[in-house]
């Protein structure tokens, strides 16, 4: 650290994002992306459509805004869109925490949400997760402040019904949900539909998951009117170009394959509903997923160790270094070929 960092920022601990090893040599299971591509005229049909470069980037992202208007039948003016999740959620910690509306988040969640509330100086609370790492709504009862749900939840892939999501907006009026659904197209109920009812609802979504496109960093909101304009004066005070023209048009164009988007969700749920199957058989305990990963221990290898192992083995998997989950490896779906490769490994490694 050079003497000039900010006295605000000495101790502030960044994220620390999944290996990106260069080369094709590891089979990546440790990051959570699609194992599919975007199809070429996908591609070409944004080379075509983006808005010179001449000039800046559409701010409002219009185009891509009514795109996303006719997928999730929300107006507009509902929409935002953003440079990935991230950036999303980086403005809602910004718009709606203060040093009075704390912000309240599960110990075991996205590693960014902490990230997020140290870098903007906010106060959070940490709300423990139940021992099986289901979320109980009543752990919050009491408390107010801003909470933000990743819905599944990461690293444990547990989602919440959508029952149980109106329920909380129905019993904490006062206080805003984030509701992060970054992993909600794998099978879990998104929360979408509630924005219409309930003005205290944001919820985020991103094209870096489902959509394959993680590079292009691209991210959207879908909430009221009123909590969109609050994000946007945040994001006019920081980053009004924050999208540049080619991924808009990107994020356009691969909105016209939601066929293909669906087709690829449903091969990750059939590839995780056979791993699920595979790694029991193996003697792993694993967590009921919703999402494009799943959360699995075993008794007969530590955490860290099988990590280790298994990227001798050439693939690579997520181990966090928390004491509750450090027994635990998150581990992406792949294809077919990926998990029949993580199996042989298992099975050597195991032997
Ligand atoms: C991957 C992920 C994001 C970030 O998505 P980007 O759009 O790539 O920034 C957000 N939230 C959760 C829970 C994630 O796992």
């Amino acid at each position: 650290m050079s003497r000039f960092m900010s006295s605000r920022f000495k101790t502030l601990e960044p994220y620390v994002p999944g290996e990106q090893p260069s080369g094709q040599t590891y089979i990546k299971l440790n990051t959570n992306e699609s194992p599919f591509s975007m199809t070429g005229d996908v591609i070409e049909k944004a080379v075509r459509l983006a808005r010179p470069y001449r000039l800046y980037s559409d701010t409002q992202c219009t185009e891509l805004r009514s795109a996303l208007s006719r997928v999730y039948c929300v107006p507009p003016g509902r929409i935002m869109v953003t440079g990935g999740s991230d950036e999303a959620l980086d403005l809602a910690f910004m718009a709606f925490c203060s040093d009075d509306v704390p912000a309240l988040f599960p110990d075991i969640t996205y590693g960014f949400y902490k990230v997020y509330a140290c870098v903007n100086r906010l106060p959070f609370e940490e709300i423990p997760l139940r021992d099986d790492f289901s979320l109980a709504l009543s752990d919050y009862a009491g408390k107010r402040g801003t909470v933000f749900l990743a819905n599944p939840n990461a690293p444990t892939g547990i989602a919440l019904s959508l029952d149980k999501i109106e329920e909380f907006l129905f019993s904490r009026p006062d206080d805003v949900l984030v509701v992060d659904e970054a992993y909600v197209d794998f099978g879990a109920e998104s929360s979408v539909p509630l924005v219409a009812k309930y003005p205290n609802l944001a919820v985020i979504q991103t094209f870096s998951k489902s959509r394959s496109l993680a590079g292009a960093r691209l991210g959207f909101v879908i909430a009221n009117e009123e909590l969109i304009q609050d994000l946007n004066t945040l994001r006019f005070s920081t980053n009004p170009y924050d999208v540049n023209s080619f991924t808009q048009a990107l994020g356009a164009a691969v909105l016209e394959k939601e066929e293909a988007t669906r087709k690829n969700c449903l091969t990750i749920q059939q590839n995780r509903a056979w791993t699920v199957e595979m790694l029991s058989r193996l003697g792993f305990k694993v967590l009921p997923s919703l999402s494009n990963f799943v959360f699995a221990r075993s008794d007969r290898i530590d955490g860290e160790a099988l990590y280790l192992a298994l990227k001798e083995h050439g693939i690579l998997v997520r181990h966090f270094n928390h004491p509750r989950i450090r027994d635990y490896n998150r581990i992406t779906i792949g294809t077919m070929n990926d998990m029949k490769s993580l199996e042989n490994a298992l099975k050597t490694i195991l032997a």
